[in-house]
């Protein structure tokens, strides 16, 4: 098991904690990218505003733990989202999208995570999904929600391309012994509660990686909160992440920037939003 600290970092304003990709470690299954949002609180004059941008060759999945806000794509999707709710964006050749959070007030919280596509779907179609309720698993000490795979004989209807397992753990005080699947990786991520994996504390802000072969995690709580744990088979390819994009080559990503900055065709599409389009910066070498 290795610990990594968690680096602070803004989406347009909102402060996050980016978990993943870490320089020593670009994947956890197929999960390549993990961001912690807030907590923040949105205001009339502050909030989650983030203009029509592309993807590429990824996943896109969406879980708040407070708050709200809205998903517009350039396939016409227009989702808000809430707690208890997924959404799962599908990029393959590209897509565009904004996220807003103008029609609330409150607090806002969440986790933003993508997903690499395998080399057999990333050229693909784009496509969106909303979940507007994750199943729940009961647990000895707590609950969890199944986000993405199995767990049991309970299943998770957001099905990706590559097999993959997320959950958000709710967990008591108490030591709770999680099952694994030996054949996968997995990434802790502590949200707001102390914790201690097969004995070692890990500190706020963190995220620990346990290589696969294990059959369980023992976790012990202190305090009541949530802990993320997702999981995979180790990928196997080598993506080259670059902004929104996750590519292989540099080739690649330069097309992706001019085929946003400059378009010759209707790569990404066009999206409905208040908020301005974000430009891609050029590919540094
Ligand atoms: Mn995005």
């Amino acid at each position: 098991m290795q610990m990594f600290e968690n680096r602070s970092s803004d989406v347009e304003g909102l402060p996050v904690r980016r978990a993943l990709p870490l320089r020593k470690r670009r994947t956890v299954g197929a999960w390549c990218f993990a961001d912690i949002m807030g907590p923040a609180t949105v205001t009339d004059d502050f909030g989650l505003g983030v203009g029509p941008h592309p993807h590429t060759g990824l996943h896109t999945v969406t879980w708040l733990f407070d708050g709200e806000e809205i998903h517009n794509d350039s396939l016409g999707s227009e989702q808000a989202i809430r707690p208890g709710q997924l959404n799962l964006m599908t990029a393959g050749r590209g897509i565009a999208h904004s996220e807003d959070s103008q029609a609330y007030r409150g607090n806002l919280s969440g986790i933003q995570l993508w997903v690499a596509q395998p080399e057999s779907t990333r050229f693909g179609d784009s496509a969106f999904l909303h979940v507007p309720e994750v199943p729940q698993v009961e647990l000895d000490n707590g609950e969890a929600s199944l986000l993405i795979g199995d767990w049991g004989s309970t299943s998770s209807p957001a099905t990706l391309d590559s097999e993959l397992f997320g959950a958000e753990l709710n967990l008591l005080p108490g030591r709770h012994t999680i099952e694994l699947n030996e054949r996968y990786e997995y990434a802790v991520i502590p949200i707001d509660q102390a914790l201690a994996i097969n004995g070692e504390p890990i500190a706020a802000n963190s995220i620990a990686v346990l290589e696969p072969g294990e059959s369980s995690v023992d976790l012990e709580v202190r305090d009541r909160g949530r802990t993320m744990l997702l999981g995979g088979p180790p990928f196997g390819e080598q993506i080259l992440m670059w902004w929104n994009f996750v590519a292989r080559t540099p080739e690649e990503v330069i097309q992706a920037v001019d085929d946003w900055n400059e378009p010759q065709d209707d790569r990404y599409g066009e999206v409905s939003s208040r908020l301005a389009r974000i430009s891609a910066p050029q590919w540094e070498f």
